[in-house]
């Protein structure tokens, strides 16, 4: 989708909430529509987002819908009543909360407005579970980073930018803390692959596209843009000083080209000249194969701050099933919920959920706490399946269902079923 129709879309979506004065919230997962995207609306007040709706999709027709994509659909020219007939169980089960939307919620960067780290860390742990390190280190460097933007003492003190590289294997939450990071200093994102960028002059996103790319998460406001974050994810993948990507495109090219954005330049997109010197880039990778040192010294000096992230442990998937807000449990039951099928898990299955997950992740490939969420797919989708008929019905999930359902998979015998 080229940028200008994504453009547009954003553009329609502002002009549109401008005659509304409520900000609308998922009706499953309780997101508010600034973070979950455009919803569709259902009678009763009742909002649900796309990826609620693909989820229930998903549920309803066990493959039947798979094909369909909820974020791809018009939601404006969609048939309720047809949507409504499809989910006709559904029961309201909580009041949709309404708050009022208020435009100067944006944030104006001064100092007071920024949370000390302890209450940055504080209202990480809200969300992220372990990594406390991380965290910790994360949320000084963060305040900062904002401490010296909005005093100006970065321009006039020569301190190095608080830019940070994240190591840590896959799944144990480098993104999500960067995703929570943002949402809560309420700064705009921008999230971009290392191996989708190319050098300036070849085909594909050039460096500089990760900027439209923040602009457009700050709905286009040049000033909120150049406070936002960058976050380029996989950037162990174009370490190393080498040869050619496919033939025609050079990793050390493109770490070139990263080095006067994340130092502070002044680039000009089709919006506006955007200046980066006070964007906080974090870089972020596994590093299984190469080492941080493999990165040219150039970028690795323009990112000081190391973050380390540790594997998560059999008791973190434990606390990531149950304890955060909207926590996958809970997401699965309010699905089912809305279906009036009422779903329980015993302590001792979501014990069973944390060691099969550990022992898939370990037998077959280890991708952290994203392993969670397949397995819960797995062991549910015969309920699913049919919960549309059991309008009423209580099923109560024990160790001895998820050892039965899913044991064979420890033991690696379908590992297609496990690559995401
Ligand atoms: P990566 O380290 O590869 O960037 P992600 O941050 O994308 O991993 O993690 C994938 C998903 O797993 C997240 O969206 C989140 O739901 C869950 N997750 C991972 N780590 C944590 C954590 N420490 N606390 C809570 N949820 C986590």
């Amino acid at each position: 989708m080229s940028e200008e129709k994504n453009q547009n879309e954003i553009e329609e979506v502002t002009n549109e909430d401008e005659h509304k004065d409520v900000e609308h919230y998922c009706y499953l997962c309780r997101r508010p529509e600034s973070v979950a995207g455009k919803m569709l609306e259902l009678p009763n007040n009742i909002f649900i987002c796309t990826d609620c709706m693909q989820r229930t999709l998903n549920s309803m027709g066990n493959g039947q819908f798979g094909f369909i994509d909820a974020r791809n659909m018009d939601l404006d020219s969609m048939d309720i009543t047809k949507m409504m007939n499809d989910m006709q169980s559904m029961q309201p089960k909580a009041e949709v909360k309404k708050k009022k939307k208020d435009k100067k919620e944006e944030p104006e960067f001064t100092l007071k407005d920024i949370p000390a780290p302890h209450q940055i860390k504080a209202m990480l742990d809200e969300y992220v579970i372990g990594q406390d390190y991380a965290k910790k280190v994360m949320s000084v460097a963060v305040y900062n980073h904002y401490k010296r933007v909005v005093t100006n003492t970065m321009d006039e003190i020569e301190i190095d930018k608080s830019n940070m590289l994240m190591i840590g294997p896959t799944g144990s939450g480098k993104t999500y803390l960067v995703k929570t990071l943002a949402r809560l200093l309420k700064v705009p994102l921008a999230i971009t692959d290392a191996t989708s960028l190319t050098e300036a002059g070849y085909i594909g996103d050039d460096v500089e596209s990760v900027l439209s790319k923040l602009l457009q998460a700050a709905d286009n406001d040049v000033d909120r843009a150049e406070h936002g974050i960058v976050f380029i994810d996989e950037i162990d993948k174009i370490s190393g000083k080498d040869d050619r990507r496919g033939g025609d495109v050079s990793r050390e090219g493109v770490q070139r080209d990263l080095l006067p954005l994340i130092e502070g330049t002044t680039v000009n997109t089709k919006h506006g000249a955007v200046k980066t010197d006070h964007i906080l880039f974090i870089c972020s990778g596994a590093f299984h194969l190469s080492k941080p040192s493999d990165l040219l010294p150039e970028l690795q000096g323009r990112l000081p701050i190391r973050v380390e992230l540790k594997a998560l442990t059999h008791d973190d998937f434990v606390k990531i099933l149950t304890e955060p807000e909207a926590n996958l449990i809970e997401q699965y039951i309010a699905l089912l919920g809305t279906e009036n099928f009422k779903l329980e898990f015993e302590p001792a299955a979501i014990d069973k959920i944390a060691d099969i997950s550990v022992a898939i992740n370990e037998n077959v490939e280890n991708i952290g706490a994203r392993r969670l969420h397949t397995v819960l797919e797995i062991l549910l989708e015969d309920i699913s399946f049919s919960a549309t008929d059991k309008s009423g019905e209580t099923e109560i999930i024990t160790a001895e269902m998820v050892e039965e359902k899913l044991h064979k998979y420890t033991e690696a015998s379908d590992l297609s079923k496990f690559i995401l």
